[in-house]
């Protein structure tokens, strides 16, 4: 007998991305409003909304470890990650002496 629970069970199939806070939010709070971030005080706006979402997520320090990782393989990704935008991304990987210069710049 086959317990039907256990058909479903994928663990090894599962993503973390799956237990997103933002999976079930409007994909452009994260990255500065609809505009994409031009006017300064709706990025502010945009920004702060999804640091809220970010604070409740179950896979934040994951999703901020990736976005570290990106950061210093193919440069500063836009948009807030982890909690984190930018600049507060490049404070932390200057912070663990993993910064370098040669990355684009902010
Ligand atoms: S930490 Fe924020 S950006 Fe990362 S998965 Fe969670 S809600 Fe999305």
């Amino acid at each position: 007998m086959i317990d039907d629970d256990l058909v479903f069970v994928r663990p090894d199939v599962e993503s973390w991305h799956e237990r997103a806070a933002c999976t079930r939010t409007d994909p452009d709070s994260h990255f500065g409003g609809p505009d994409g971030g031009t006017d300064e005080e709706t990025r502010q706006y945009y920004n702060e909304a999804a640091r809220r979402i970010c604070m409740s997520c179950p896979v934040r320090r994951r999703c901020l470890r990736e976005a570290l990782t990106l950061d210093l393989q193919v440069g500063l990704q836009y948009g807030i990650w982890g909690g984190k935008d930018r600049r507060q991304r490049k404070a932390l990987l200057k912070q663990r002496n993993l910064w370098r210069e040669k990355q684009p710049a902010l």
